[in-house]
């Protein structure tokens, strides 16, 4: 018999886990509840809040509403999303994480000090929804690094305090910042290069206990959405340990020829995961 068993750490963090609480707690209150973007990244948890009545809209559409309900997910939203509302009697539902709100507040205070001589520059992907929040806080002027070849992007004749998206793996961070303080070193000018290590604990904590959950099995079924930057970046952490590492998002991906012979598969997945998700993946696998 297959033996099947679900990563204890995988699933909804407690970001997410809250705003899909004031979700759901919302929609028994509102009769129109709207919501900016996906709540998470994960096409079956957003069709089930979409079932109770949950509307996900876009910024194009948000941007002519007028008295209405609009729910701000985990993510966060940069500051015009905020003045929208206000000058348009849009009544805001505040669900994001506090370590972004957090983060947002020191991105903010960094810009506000370093703009007139320096930069602020935020390693994570430019289309982003925590990104975009975070660029809004320095007016649109932060420096955004994806790759080595962005970094090209900054002056190093200026000083500069870095930051990362929530969900970044470290590994990247440290790759990043790693080559942005030898180009500063290079280049030589007297500037000050401030880092901050701003990748949520929920996310650095769980590269380790991933690693010796997927030594553990034969074959690890990775559950997560495909756009979810998280996911993208937990699972291939997976495939680099144990390379049967399959990456899917529901029981119907599954190629029954991957577990022939295997005796044990272990089902891990993304802060975006819905934990009801992995536990039916396991439920099916185990009826095998
Ligand atoms: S990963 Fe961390 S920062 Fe991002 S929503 Fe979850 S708890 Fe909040």
């Amino acid at each position: 018999m297959i033996k099947v068993a679900i990563d204890p750490d995988a699933g909804f963090c407690f970001g997410v886990e809250k705003a899909i609480q004031i979700a759901e707690d919302s929609l028994e209150k509102e009769s129109e509840l709207y919501c900016l973007g996906d709540i998470v990244h994960n096409e079956l948890e957003t069709g089930r809040l979409k079932k109770l009545g949950l509307k996900v809209i876009d910024h194009q559409t948000y941007s002519n509403l007028k008295n209405v309900t609009v729910l701000i997910r985990a993510h966060g939203e940069p500051p015009s999303t905020y003045i929208h509302a206000k000058e348009n009697n849009i009544q805001l539902i505040e669900a994001t994480c506090p370590v972004v709100l957090k983060l947002q507040d020191r991105v903010r205070f960094a810009y506000n000090y370093i703009k007139h001589k320096g930069q602020v520059v935020i390693a994570g992907k430019s289309n982003h929804p925590e990104v975009i929040s975070l660029k809004g806080q320095t007016d649109g002027n932060a420096i955004i690094i994806e790759s080595a070849e962005d970094i090209s992007k900054i002056d190093f004749t200026k000083s500069m305090e870095i930051f990362s998206q929530t969900t970044l793996s470290k590994q990247k961070f440290e790759t990043l910042t790693t080559a942005i303080e030898r180009q500063a070193h290079y280049e030589g000018h007297d500037i000050d290069l401030k880092i901050n290590r701003t990748i949520c604990g929920q996310v650095a904590n769980r590269v380790p206990m991933l690693n010796k959950f997927c030594k553990q099995h034969d074959i690890i079924f990775f559950v997560s959405g495909k756009n979810s930057s998280n996911g993208k970046s937990l699972f291939e952490i997976c495939q680099s340990v144990n390379p049967k590492t399959y990456h899917i998002n529901s029981f119907e991906e599954i190629d029954l020829q991957w577990i022939n012979g295997v005796k044990s598969i272990g089902i891990s997945g993304a802060t975006s995961t819905p934990p009801w998700l992995m536990k039916e993946i396991a439920s099916k696998l185990r009826e095998l």
